[in-house]
């Protein structure tokens, strides 16, 4: 992990919040790579859910809500809290799902630690419920009346606008609401780098089923849901499922099934299939009064549509895709690096979700028409690729940094290019180098990134 962290910072992926004051726990920016890379994720997904499935539709919810709705969802009750314990002598707060008799075991840690795994303290308080909605005042007056809380979760907006969305789109059960947002939680454990923040990113779909045939249904989000993961190049060794037992269900759900990446630390959730029955939708229709049922235009039979969620991590999803690309090769990949100290890294990312798809290097930089000619090149790629053009350095070194942010392209601009319009192709994983005419490029860069728009 210490390599990954150390590699987001270097080459501008992920940045500790508010760093020169110190940080601030559990918060973390994303940098010019990062935003790229995470805005490549939210478009696969988005493409997958929406674009893909014509009964699926997006939604965009405020974060802020009336109190009401996190009444009615049950996250202002114990449903939403987690047992929390604490260190008699630092005070620091762990899950109480994290300790075993008394000893610390922790998200990935061993079962040896007989004590707190900050102070080394060995005695806790009893357990004692905490609730993780993080709470604001909306208006001048810091009252109880102006009390209103953070989204924990994106779904419950789409919760409260399902008819909006059902009548709009005129939508007919089996449908869905898709959508990405922020959500928040006061995490009691935070850490793991951007494993469990505070302040985090999800992306969720909602699927209104009758739940006469809500099984299969599930059953086909599960696999849908792990090949998306599978598709974006992530190894199937380092994937699993792993099914909630009844005592371990959060408050809404009939079932869930986990889809689990092999981090460094150990298997961590980063996507959750849920059967949320009809919870949601009935205690929003109780609490607000609207009436939820839906008749079936065929069996004209009643019910309250239930709903199998699909519910991934921005942040996780992007850590499981540096984890699961990051490659470190001893002595380098060429003979020209063979000597070098440091093993050369090369991130093998999907070149769907590569932040920069293609660079483009002038050979040398101090020769005016290569360097015109390679600025004319980046200039009539910028429109169609996030491209990136870097002059300084020798060509080898240049190589081996768009190899480190998993750039799957380079376009090297040489003397020759000056007598045949022509430019030098190399491939971030074979390394082979083929020529291409200019007047060919865009076309042939759509095909070998394979582009969606
Ligand atoms: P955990 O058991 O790890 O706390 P959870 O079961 O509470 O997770 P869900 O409520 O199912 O998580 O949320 C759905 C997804 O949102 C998770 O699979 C994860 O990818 C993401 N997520 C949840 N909490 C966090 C967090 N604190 N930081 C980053 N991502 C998170």
């Amino acid at each position: 992990m210490q390599k990954i962290i150390s590699l987001s910072k270097r080459r501008g992926f992920i940045f500790p919040s508010s760093e020169i004051y110190g940080g601030f726990a559990s918060c973390y920016d994303y940098g010019p790579l990062g935003v790229e890379l995470k805005n490549n994720i939210k478009k696969q997904w988005w493409i997958f859910m929406v674009q893909e499935n014509e009964n699926i539709v997006g939604l965009d919810a405020s974060i802020l809500m009336s109190p009401k709705v996190w009444q009615a969802s049950g996250h202002l009750t114990a449903g939403f809290a987690d047992l929390l314990v604490e260190c008699k002598k630092c005070h620091s707060r762990f899950r109480a799902d994290y300790m075993e008799e008394g000893k610390f075991i922790g998200e990935g840690k061993t079962k040896e630690k007989n004590q707190c795994p900050l102070c080394g303290g060995k005695e806790f308080t009893k357990a004692r419920q905490f609730n993780l909605m993080m709470k604001t005042f909306v208006g001048p007056v810091e009252d109880d009346a102006s009390v209103s809380y953070l989204r924990a979760e994106t779904c419950q907006g789409i919760y409260v606008n399902y008819k909006n969305v059902k009548d709009s789109m005129r939508l007919n059960i089996p449908f869905g609401i898709a959508q990405i947002g922020k959500a928040f939680r006061n995490e009691i454990t935070p850490g793991n780098f951007i494993f469990r923040m505070r302040e985090f990113e999800q992306m969720e779909m909602q699927f209104f089923v009758s739940p006469n045939n809500k099984e299969k249904i599930f059953n086909s989000w599960k696999e849908k849901r792990i090949n998306w993961y599978l598709s974006l190049g992530i190894k199937k060794e380092n994937l699993r499922f792993r099914e909630h037992k009844k005592n371990e269900l959060a408050h809404y759900a009939k079932r869930a099934v986990d889809i689990e990446y092999k981090f460094p630390w150990g298997w961590g959730e980063i996507e959750g299939i849920h059967d949320r029955g009809d919870w949601d939708l009935s205690n929003h229709s109780k609490y607000s009064g609207e009436d939820f049922n839906y008749i079936d235009p065929f069996s004209k039979k009643k019910f309250i549509p239930n709903i199998i969620e699909t519910s991934a991590g921005v942040d996780r999803a992007f850590l499981a895709l540096l984890c699961d690309s990051y490659q470190e090769i001893k002595g380098g990949r060429t003979k020209t690096t063979k000597s070098a100290k440091e093993a050369e890294i090369f991130l093998k990312l999907d070149k769907k979700i590569a932040p920069i798809k293609a660079a483009v290097l002038p050979l040398v930089k101090n020769n005016l028409e290569i360097v015109k000619k390679a600025r004319e090149v980046y200039q009539a790629l910028k429109p169609y690729f996030m491209c990136q053009y870097d002059k300084i350095s020798s060509i080898g070194r240049r190589y081996r940094r768009q190899d480190e942010i998993g750039t799957p392209i380079c376009l090297t601009i040489d003397f020759e290019s000056l007598m045949h319009n022509d430019l030098t192709i190399r491939d971030r994983d074979t390394m082979k180098q083929e020529r291409v005419k200019v007047k060919n490029l865009i076309s042939y860069l759509r095909e070998k990134l394979n582009e969606q728009s």
